[in-house]
């Protein structure tokens, strides 16, 4: 049964202008901070941002089995650990404060003038401490693409790639909310030329475009999640760039993989988007052939139709899309991820984060990284203001958006920005 709160019928009495990410059908949660407030639990609707301290400590979330001082924390955790059937709970019945037919906080003006925030005021905070990352390799193009540059375009794929979602372990403390700056790393790099490496700041500095899950709930060590199970444990999304030194990534990953190519940085946006939200942009994913094995099957609609965008901003220039994608490409969905991640029994916990991978598409203005973009440097990309780009330079701005859209409703994540800084 469709989800009230999802009603594309439904409107605000908070205004929410053309185009918002943030409609009464998203209510996405987030960790916010003002000039007078610590860091404290919030929903966004429109260009405000909604405390859920004050909501909670006034009575109008009474009756929803809400522990004191859920919100009055610095990170979701604890709040998403109460289960979906609490957290549905809460955006329901935020839903209908929210109504513009419901006058309970409408017509209170003063609890409406402190309950609601301009988002010019608020700087947003890193939305869940993350205790473990996971960054999975989802994307058949994205693979196809990397395998053909590096390997052989004929068997681009290796023999393991239809069978399991490959992923690896990350870093998860250097996960940052976008907004934060990073410097650009520096490590060792063997140039064509040379047989011995150097030790100096990357020069194939890039972005990687990914969607990624958190999860609401742990499982025991020992045990394992069903594919069929895997919704249950998932609280929501977030857009997330995996920035990549290619330089040092090529030279250190083998044979063990990514390492200190990838963990001087992650930006994330700052809302997530509950699965609940997305439910009504289900669609199906590509076809899986070969077959999977059977703890690996997930039937229905299991991928999500979320347009995804890049764009660069040179220092004192404008921003240039550089890419528009989807998630709905990825060959490997989230329900096969987290079985495969716990199949042999590792334990998930709250607040982990887990990434798709770069997600490209299948024409080359799809493609989710600059090497795939500029095909490893063969390719420059011209920018809007005539400068031409084959990795980032420092000052470069990355700007990943994403947002669904279907019958009128926009459900969108927010902005996952960050900067390039010289190295240090
Ligand atoms: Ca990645």
């Amino acid at each position: 049964m469709p989800l009230a709160a999802n009603n594309p019928e439904l409107k605000s009495w908070v205004h929410v202008p053309a185009g918002s990410d943030f409609p009464i059908q998203n209510l996405p949660f987030g960790i916010f901070k003002t000039r007078y407030l610590s860091a404290v639990a919030g929903v966004a609707i429109g260009d405000y941002v909604l405390d859920l301290v004050y909501l909670h400590e006034n009575g109008y979330l009474d009756g929803l089995g809400l522990p004191p001082g859920i919100f009055n924390q610095k990170h979701l955790n604890d709040f998403i650990a109460l289960g979906r059937k609490t957290t549905r709970a809460v955006r329901n019945r935020i839903s209908e404060l929210l109504r513009a037919d419901v006058d309970e906080l409408q017509q209170n003006i003063a609890a409406r003038e402190i309950a609601l925030i301009p988002v010019t005021e608020v700087q947003m905070q890193l939305p869940v401490q993350i205790p473990n990352y996971t960054d999975f390799y989802s994307s058949e193009e994205h693979a196809t693409n990397v395998g053909s540059m590096f390997r052989d375009p004929k068997n681009a794929l290796l023999p393991n790639w239809k069978h399991l979602p490959v992923g690896y372990h990350g870093r998860a403390s250097s996960i940052v909310v976008s907004g934060t700056n990073l410097h650009r790393p520096k490590g060792q790099i063997k140039l064509p030329d040379s047989d011995l490496p150097v030790f100096c700041p990357s020069q194939k500095l890039d972005f990687e475009l990914e969607l990624a899950f958190i999860t609401g709930k742990q499982n025991p060590l020992g045990t394992h999640i069903t594919t069929a199970e895997a919704e249950e444990y998932i609280f929501g999304f977030v857009l997330f760039n995996d920035w990549s030194a290619r330089d040092i990534q090529q030279w250190e990953y083998v044979p063990l993989g990514p390492f200190l190519g990838k963990n001087f940085g992650s930006t994330i946006s700052p809302w997530i988007v509950t699965l609940d939200a997305l439910e009504p942009f289900r669609v199906q994913g590509p076809e899986q052939f070969p077959h999977v094995l059977p703890y690996l099957a997930a039937s229905g609609k299991k991928n999500f139709d979320i347009n995804l965008e890049v764009l660069i901003q040179p220092e004192d220039g404008e921003l240039t899309t550089v890419c528009r994608s989807n998630a709905k490409y990825l060959y490997w969905n989230v329900n096969q991820q987290l079985a495969h991640q716990t199949i042999n029994g590792c334990n998930v916990q709250v607040g982990d984060l887990y990434a798709s991978g770069t997600i490209s598409g299948p024409s080359p203005g799809s493609y989710g990284s600059l090497l795939e973009l500029s095909w490893n440097g063969q390719r420059p990309l011209q920018l809007a203001n005539g400068a031409h780009r084959k990795f980032l330079e420092d000052g470069d701005a990355v700007v990943i958006k994403g947002f669904a859209e279907k019958d009128g409703v926009r459900i969108g994540f927010g902005l996952c920005e960050g900067k390039i800084l010289p190295a240090l």
